[in-house]
């Protein structure tokens, strides 16, 4: 340790729940610009899985915007401003028409909890029909229907509740039905029997569906791309069941796609809800629901205010305002493409001479590399995914993993990611799948066994009890970002 650094660590007992990232050697970030973070050092990482700061970290533009509305102005909703007005028909213009309606929130969770209260006030419903893998909030509405989370749960505090009904993950690689037993063209139509087959079970317990509720692609699922006609089929079956559809963007939405600037529009569906969040601030925290004049009436119908005391306020709305606008005049959705191509044919280069990579899914600035052990079975890689992971970050590069296996590898970065990152983020992969081929992993299970359950976040034995922080008191003289090579 450098004679001028004095470091005092503090272990403060702050959200002892939360995971961090790389929690074996966790990093403490300071400063972050476009697609890169810096550690404490000054030393540059490349960001591959921040989908919150969509339009790259403390863009400008977005930053200018903030500050001068808080100079000028900040205050709830209850007055009229014309930075809510202005945002709330910028996005109503992003959508198609019918989806014209839009509440301000602040994060993805409210976003969720208040779409299935529009949902039930409008259908008059009670059931709710979730997708296996599912993340929609961490709010207790929401936990009742993420199974990504619920599976999770080991002291049997919080079960599944009876009015949610669980639909098959339409996963062609790894799923219940697969593309090595069934014709792709199948493969939608036996998905969207499972749906079917719940909504029928209901009506026989004679109840009322209120909503299918999807991601229009399941990020913490595994990085699921549906099989094509999947979530328009669905949606036509659960609109003939008298319940309604909400689409969850707060992950895949704002041009990730590339061709269109939502996800369900680049699949020609029309979801009647929209939850929209993370990168609509770029790390600041907004979100909001859009929904149609139909649902919208019945919600103010049902006689209960709503009030949101920061939602929508001009500080949000200013920096929400910021982020549409980059988006449009950094060309970042071409971006998306162009990236996203490299992406596609580098990341099936890599699946062509490593057979470590069972699976490649992805489209723009969403991609998956599903890990196998042996591409015949299919067997999770788990053990080889942490390792990529660990070794990536030994090498400057961000990667998460996510799955019910956790032996997906997630690459969401920011929009601004440039071809020549893409080409950085394969030959890194290209060595680490390398040495996982040549036997220099060191041998190591992360995945621990609980109820004859494999799960893998909670209060896993090698994890620390408290959340710590290492808080310098005195910073190491920071090294010139300008200086400091990206390795
Ligand atoms: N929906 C999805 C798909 C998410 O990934 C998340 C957050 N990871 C949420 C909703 C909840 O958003 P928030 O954390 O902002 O409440």
């Amino acid at each position: 340790m450098a004679q001028n650094l004095f470091i005092s660590i503090i272990l403060l007992k702050i959200w002892p729940s939360c995971t961090l990232f790389f929690k074996s050697d966790p990093l403490k970030i300071d400063e972050a610009s476009g697609q890169y973070m810096y550690d404490e050092k000054g030393q540059a990482y490349l960001d591959c899985i921040n989908n919150v700061c969509h339009v790259g970290h403390c863009h400008p533009t977005v930053v200018e915007a903030g500050c001068k509305q808080m100079h000028k102005l900040n205050t709830n909703s209850r007055f009229l401003h014309d930075n809510l007005v202005m945002l709330a028909q910028r996005l109503v213009e992003t959508m198609p028409p019918s989806l014209c309606m839009v509440y301000f929130v602040n994060s993805g969770s409210e976003a969720n909890d208040l779409a299935l209260r529009l949902a039930r006030h409008h259908t008059k419903g009670s059931e709710i029909i979730t997708l296996e893998r599912a993340y929609h909030g961490h709010v207790l509405s929401l936990i009742d229907l993420s199974t990504y989370k619920l599976n999770h749960i080991t002291d049997g505090m919080h079960t599944k509740p009876d009015f949610v009904h669980i639909a098959e993950c339409p996963d062609t690689y790894r799923g219940k039905y697969r593309d090595t037993d069934y014709p792709m063209k199948q493969l939608a139509d036996l998905y969207v029997g499972s749906v079917n087959d719940i909504i029928g079970k209901i009506h026989a317990a004679d109840k009322q569906v209120s909503c299918f509720i999807a991601e229009s692609m399941q990020s913490c699922g595994g990085q699921i791309l549906y099989p094509e006609g999947y979530l328009s089929k669905v949606f036509k079956s659960v609109r003939a069941a008298g319940a309604v559809n909400i689409a969850d963007e707060v992950q895949v939405g704002f041009g990730r796609v590339g061709t269109h600037m939502w996800s369900f529009d680049a699949q020609g569906c029309l979801p009647d809800i929209v939850t929209i969040g993370k990168p609509m601030g770029n790390g600041h925290p907004i979100a909001a629901v859009v929904t149609t004049r139909e649902i919208a009436a019945s919600f103010s119908a049902c006689g209960i205010e709503y009030f949101n005391t920061y939602g929508g306020n001009p500080v949000s709305c200013a920096i929400g305002l910021a982020v549409l606008d980059v988006i449009k005049n950094d060309k970042l959705m071409e971006n998306a493409l162009k990236v996203g191509k490299v992406m596609d044919a580098k990341l099936n280069e890599l699946k062509s001479s490593h057979q470590l990579v069972g699976d490649v899914r992805g489209v723009g600035m969403f991609w998956g590399l599903d890990l196998v052990k042996d591409r015949t079975s299919r067997e999770p890689a788990t053990d080889e995914a942490a390792y990529v992971v660990k070794r990536a970050k030994e090498n400057h590069v961000l990667l998460s993993r996510d799955g019910p296996h956790d032996n997906v590898i997630k690459f969401k970065a920011p929009m601004c990611f440039s071809v020549e990152n893409a080409e950085t983020l394969v030959e890194k992969l290209d060595l680490i799948f390398t040495e996982i081929a040549e036997g220099k992993m060191p041998q190591h299970s992360e995945c621990k066994v609980a109820n004859g359950k494999t799960y893998r976040r909670g209060a896993a034995p090698e994890w620390p009890k408290d959340l710590s922080l290492v808080l310098t008191q005195e910073k190491q003289t920071k090294v010139e970002k300008k200086n400091t090579r990206f390795n």
